[in-house]
């Protein structure tokens, strides 16, 4: 097994793919399940799991070859993207979709599929690999890719470790210099739901030259507290209100590049304000970082924008949610909007069991799920907010049952690799 320094004891640190093989081929003589894991988040997420081992990929984390004629890169499984992404852009190349913090690794991204910002042009992160080195569960080494043994590399690809362990990809890259580029903000504002899904949905069809894109929903429950104004009152705590962005190539001048450094200073100083409200008080004010910054700045780089929710929006999304994400082929894609929002709004009505609905959306242009359905998709996440006690088992069976429903009707696809 491996020899590299671990702080926990069943933790294994391979340094390349012989160790990945002797450390898989060990633990079929353990009954100890062995869990994957690509790089090092210190949250709870990634609390070492009470029994079984882990094989965490993070000393294999090299860079190893940037090919620039063929717009390729090759990379151990467990290298950052963020790492990745700095070695190309001395390229002037970059990562086309990279997720949203600077830890996930390439294995990593590749075994969920991986989806940003910038999937309406490029898809999902597993559609960008070429060609990957893997070990499978009996410790058996092998390569697969876009033309040879492409069932196994379908397989792998999105299959969240239990399809075989990833140890190296070869990435095609994108002529995307991402500090040099200037990006400006096209933004839609809507207060009804309805006309804010019709809007995303005609810029996924149709998004012309925009490099990023992405359309937010919040819709707060009721506070009940109602303060009278004038002849009548007034319902505190209800919002709902949408934006759609996109982002388009802008040429930088001096104005811009002005309002870029109020803009950075001041989404730092919401990040550290965020960061540090912990706990329970400090939800308010997380939550109040995290919708100042929901929306994007009028001008940023790619850079700036892959980044944009690094710290404020993880540090507002802890606390009990339900999340759920599909892929809605373009044809049904208001239909199965509806569907969901429909469902988890009535639920929330009739039980309380949720407070805050919120969804996000951007388009999918994936080679992958094209080969599938023959068309493109809009991306579709709701996070709800619970109150755990309003939300028995039962509760939960109807609402996943609902959602099952409107997928098979809609031919929609849940994306959650971990089901
Ligand atoms: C289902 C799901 C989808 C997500 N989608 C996105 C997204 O689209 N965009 C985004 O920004 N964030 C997404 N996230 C959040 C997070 O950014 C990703 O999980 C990301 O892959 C984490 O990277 P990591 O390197 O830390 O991998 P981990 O969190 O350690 O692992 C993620 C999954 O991949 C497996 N895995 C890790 N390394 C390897 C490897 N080398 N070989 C095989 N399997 C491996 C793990 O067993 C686990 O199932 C998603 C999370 C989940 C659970």
């Amino acid at each position: 097994m491996s020899t590299s320094v671990s702080t926990h004891p069943d933790e294994f640190l391979p340094r390349d793919t012989a160790d990945v093989v002797r450390t898989v081929r060990d633990s079929r003589k353990s009954t100890k399940p062995l869990t994957i894991r690509g790089g090092e988040r210190p949250d709870e997420e990634l609390a070492p799991p009470e029994q079984g081992a882990v094989l965490s990929m993070r000393k294999m984390n090299r860079v190893q070859v940037v090919d620039a004629d063929a717009r390729t890169v090759r990379v151990q499984a467990g290298a950052r993207l963020s790492d990745i992404d700095r070695t190309l852009a001395a390229h002037g190349l970059g990562l086309p979709i990279v997720g949203d913090h600077r830890e996930i690794t390439a294995g990593g991204f590749a075994a969920v599929g991986g989806l940003s910002n910038a999937s309406h042009r490029f898809g999902m992160f597993s559609d960008n690999v070429v060609e990957l080195e893997y070990v499978d569960q009996d410790g058996r080494f092998g390569t697969c890719g876009r033309t040879h043994h492409t069932d196994r590399f379908r397989r792998i690809l999105g299959g969240g470790g239990r399809t075989g362990i990833i140890t190296a990809l070869t990435l095609e890259v994108a002529d995307m210099d991402k500090d040099r580029i200037w990006l400006t903000t096209d933004a839609h504002r809507f207060l009804d739901f309805d006309t804010w899904v019709e809007h995303s949905f005609k810029e996924i069809q149709s998004p012309g030259d925009s490099m990023l894109q992405v359309g937010r929903w919040v819709d707060t429950a009721p506070l009940k507290v109602a303060r009278p104004v004038g002849t009548g009152t007034v319902q505190l705590g209800t919002v709902r209100f949408g934006q759609w962005s996109s982002l388009h190539p802008t040429t930088p001048n001096l104005s811009l590049r002005a309002r870029r450094e109020v803009g950075a200073r001041a989404r730092k100083s919401l990040g550290a304000i965020a960061a540090s409200a912990g706990g329970r008080a400090g939800m308010p004010v997380r939550n109040a970082a995290a919708g100042a910054l929901m929306f994007a700045p009028k001008v940023l780089t790619p850079r700036d924008a892959e980044y944009l929710a690094d710290t404020v929006i993880s540090s507002s999304e802890r606390g009990p949610a339900y999340r759920i994400s599909v892929f809605a082929p373009l044809s049904n894609y208001t239909r199965v909007f509806h569907g969901l929002h429909d469902l988890f709004a009535g639920h929330r009505e009739k039980t309380g069991c949720f407070t805050v609905i919120s969804a996000m959306t951007y388009g999918v242009r994936s080679r992958y799920l094209r080969e599938l359905d023959n068309e493109d998709h809009g991306f579709i996440t709701f996070t709800c907010r619970l109150r755990p006690a309003a939300v028995p088992s039962e509760l939960l069976r109807d609402i996943v049952s609902g959602i099952d429903e409107i997928c098979v009707a809609e031919r929609a696809r849940r994306y959650d690799p971990t089901d």
